[in-house]
Formats: C-alpha cells, structure tokens, sequence
C-alpha cells in the first residue's frame, strides 16, 4: 500500500511538471497557471467522488458493496475489501465456534448456568431451563433467587465459594411426579458462577428401592431365625424337656430352616434374572407343551388329590428361551394355585398356540377357584415381597417373590403376564409369550424341565 502511494506522488509530481513545462513552452506563463488550475480542479472533483463512494460505504460497509476506483483510490478500495473479507472470514469463524459451543452445550447430559454475583441469569442450556422450570426466552435473564424459591436453593447460592458445592434439591417435574436435582455451584469467572444441575430422580429412587429391598429381606430373614432361636434357647434352657416335644421343636426349626432356603433360592434366582438383563443370554428352542405337562405332574403330586385337576395343553408349542427361568416363571404360576385353592376346588391348566397369525404367541393359564385377589392388589402382586394375606402366605411357604420372579423371567423371554382376578370366585393367571415353529432339525431335543425341587 505505502508503496502504490509513493508511486502515485511520483506520478502526479511527474504529470504537474510534465503539464507545467509543456505548457510553458507552449504558451507562456499564463497558458501554464491556467492548465495546472485545471489538472488540479479535476483531481480535487476526482477526491472528492472517490471520497464519497467511500463515505457512502462506510455507513454499510458489506463486502459486495466496496466501491471500485482508479488510481490510488484503487488501492484503497482493494484494501478495504480484503480486510472486509478477512473480517468475513473472521466473523464466520467466531460463529461457528459459538455454534459448537451452543451444541456442545446443548448435548451435555447436564443443565449449565452462567450466573451472575448479582444473581442474575446470564446464560443457560435448555436441560437447565427444563430442570428449574425455567422459560429459557423469559427468564434467560431473570434474577435467580426469585426464580426459585427453595430454601435450600437460597442457601446454595449464598455459600461463600473456594471450591464446587453442591445441595439435593427435590422439585417436581413438568407432570408434577417428584424429582431430585443434584445441583453444583462451582467458581467460574470473576462476576460470574456455573450452576450444574443433575436429574438423580431415578438413583434416588434405586436408592429408596435397595434400603427397602435390604429391610424387607432382613426382615423375612430375622422372622424364621428368631423361632429357631428362641426354639434352641427352651431346648438349652430346659435339658428335660420330653423327648415329644423335643420333636415338635425340631420339626418346626426345620420348617423354619427350609423357609429361609427358599427364600436365599428365591433371592438368587432374582438376581440371576437380573444379570441376564445386562449380558446377552443364549436362547434355544424349547418345546413348552412337554414343560408344561411336566409341571401339570409335580403340582398334582403337590396337591395330595385335594384338588378337581382340568388340562387342555396342545401339543408342539414350542417356543426359544432357557429352560430353567421358564420353568422359574411358570411353575410359580402353577404351584400358587394350589397353595392359595381350598381343598376341593378346580385347579385347570391349559397352553394353546397359533402359527397362523402375523404374532404368533404360546397361551399358558392358569384357572382356580381359590379366594380370587381384590382388584387394588393385582397391580401390586408381582412386586419383590408384596403379599395379599402375608401370614397365610407365610403359612403356605411363600416367600412373596413367586411372582416378581414370573414377571422377571417372562420379561426376558419378550413375554407377559395378565392377571385377572374375583374375589369368592377365583384368579386366572396368564403368561403370553412369542411362539416359534416347530424346529426341523431331529437332532433338537425335547426340553426337558430341570430337576427342580417341589416348593
Ligand atoms: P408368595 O410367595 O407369597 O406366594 P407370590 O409373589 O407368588 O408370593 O404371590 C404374591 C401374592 O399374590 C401372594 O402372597 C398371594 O397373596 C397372591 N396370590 C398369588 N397367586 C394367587 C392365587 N392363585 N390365588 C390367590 N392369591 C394369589
């Protein structure tokens, strides 16, 4: 640019003494002072209309406005455009980081506030507005503390900070369910602090499920091993005891004993199910007509005659699964109804199927006439420990985790259970699965169940 200037005074130092000998030598004096009047009147207009096209585009200035020029104002105008394009360039540069940053911001798993000391909102991510229910438009600019009012949230922010803090804060959500918020106030520039809020609504709530799981099995635990107990204390205590009632004592610590071994069994059977939710399990095909009239044996010779037995199971249902957590959830199914069926009532068995529709799906109920369960109960009944009658369940030998366990295996078979329930008349309980054909193969093996043991 110095360069293009320097160049131009030469050139017009050069064209006034070129102009002023010329027409020196021409016509005189006068003829010169007049002719150089005129060159310089003619570059001052050209100042001037370069000058206003630069002006002009300085109000506006856009890069497809940069005026054009000749001479030095070439020059100029070519410089302003290349710094005009250099600060395009720049600009768009800036806003794709910014954009980055508003994605990245927007993808954390987190909600981020930017908060001022005065409390005031300086920017937020939509997580954060959702979290506080905030309106990220309205109050993007809001003072905070009268935003929302939770004491503890007041608290929050009047912490003196050297390092991140953070409270639980219990709201509830857009539909009015209870949440936890986890929110961190962390230091982050002079005037301003960041606020992280974190949804632990569903660990809180696993928290609240495990203390309560811990309780109830210790509970279920503490109850059989307190008889044992108080059982061997009399025994301890009273050597004499007669050899009758010593028996009577031994048979019901092992009533106890075997209680409790149901109840381990059951735990374990549980958690096992649940480990298969998060590691990939291998199915086969099983045949579920020879599973079920397997079980239709046992629950018949569980039930001493005491009850009137039905059965309509097809054959060839075969449906892909493992056998043992089938023969888990079915069997609960079965054997309830002939601990909870008074003698004498109807107990029927039936497993039917259908190749032909779109979904095939493998039918297997289970019908009594037993004491039928009340309709506030039956969404309950496959929850871990949850009993209608706890102490006839008890007395019969129930652990109260049949039916979570049913649920759990039926779950991982992609299936369901329906219960359908009236009280005085009797309970239907059903487990729909995805029925598969028949395998070709003559080498697949019928499934046998396991050699499970009676409850
Ligand atoms: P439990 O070990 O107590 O039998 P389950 O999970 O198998 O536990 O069943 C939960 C509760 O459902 C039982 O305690 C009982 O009250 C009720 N129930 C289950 N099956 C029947 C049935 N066939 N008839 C009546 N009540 C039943």
């Amino acid at each position: 640019m110095m360069n293009d200037f320097r160049q131009h005074v030469y050139f017009v130092l050069a064209t006034v003494l070129v102009t002023a000998v010329a027409t020196y030598l021409l016509g005189g004096t006068l003829v010169m002072l007049v002719s150089l009047d005129a060159l310089l009147f003619a570059w001052l207009i050209g100042y001037w209309v370069h000058l206003g096209k630069l002006a002009q585009w300085l109000e506006s200035p856009k890069l497809r406005n940069v005026p054009t020029g000749i001479g030095i104002w070439e020059h100029v105008f070519k410089t302003l455009m290349q710094q005009a394009k250099s600060r395009k360039k720049r600009k768009q540069k800036l806003g794709m980081a910014l954009q980055r940053f508003n994605n990245a911001a927007e993808a954390m798993p987190n909600g981020v506030v930017i908060l001022g000391k005065d409390g005031r909102v300086q920017w937020l991510n939509t997580l954060a507005a959702k979290h506080l229910h905030l309106d990220i438009t309205i109050d993007a600019n809001g003072i905070l503390p009268n935003l929302i009012r939770a004491p503890e949230f007041h608290h929050l922010l009047g912490i003196p900070l050297t390092e991140p803090v953070s409270i639980k804060l219990a709201m509830s959500d857009q539909s009015g369910l209870p949440q936890t918020l986890n929110v961190i106030r962390a230091p982050f520039e002079d005037q301003a602090d960041l606020l992280i809020t974190q949804d632990i609504t569903a660990a809180e709530q696993l928290n609240v499920m495990r203390t309560a799981f811990v309780a109830n099995v210790s509970h279920e635990l503490r109850t059989p091993l307190t008889v044992i107990n108080g059982f061997l204390e009399t025994m301890a205590d009273m050597p004499d005891l007669p050899q009758a009632q010593q028996q009577q004592f031994i048979t019901l610590m092992r009533k106890e004993g075997e209680r409790m071994h149901q109840l381990l069994a059951d735990l374990l059977t549980l958690s096992r199910l649940e480990s298969h939710e998060s590691e990939a399990v291998h199915h086969e095909p099983l045949c579920l007509s020879a599973l079920v009239r397997q079980l239709l044996q046992e629950a018949q010779s569980l039930s001493k005659q005491q009850h009137e037995w039905h059965s309509d199971i097809a054959d060839d249902v075969w449906v892909e699964g493992v056998q043992l957590d089938l023969y888990n959830a079915l069997s609960n199914l079965v054997f309830n109804a002939v601990r909870y069926t008074q003698a004498g009532g109807h107990i029927t068995v039936s497993l039917s199927g259908n190749l032909a529709v779109q979904s095939p799906q493998a039918i297997f109920s289970v019908r009594d006439t037993g004491p039928g369960i009340a309709p506030e109960h039956i969404p309950h009944l496959t929850e871990r420990f949850y009993r209608v009658d706890p102490s006839r369940s008890r007395q019969s030998g129930g652990t109260g985790l049949g039916l979570a366990i049913t649920k759990h295996a039926l779950a991982e078979h992609k299936g369901v259970l329906r219960i359908e329930s009236e009280v005085g008349v009797g309970s239907v309980f059903t487990a729909l699965l995805p029925q598969i054909p028949p395998p070709i193969d003559e080498g697949v093996s019928e499934a046998r169940p396991p050699a499970s043991v009676l409850p």
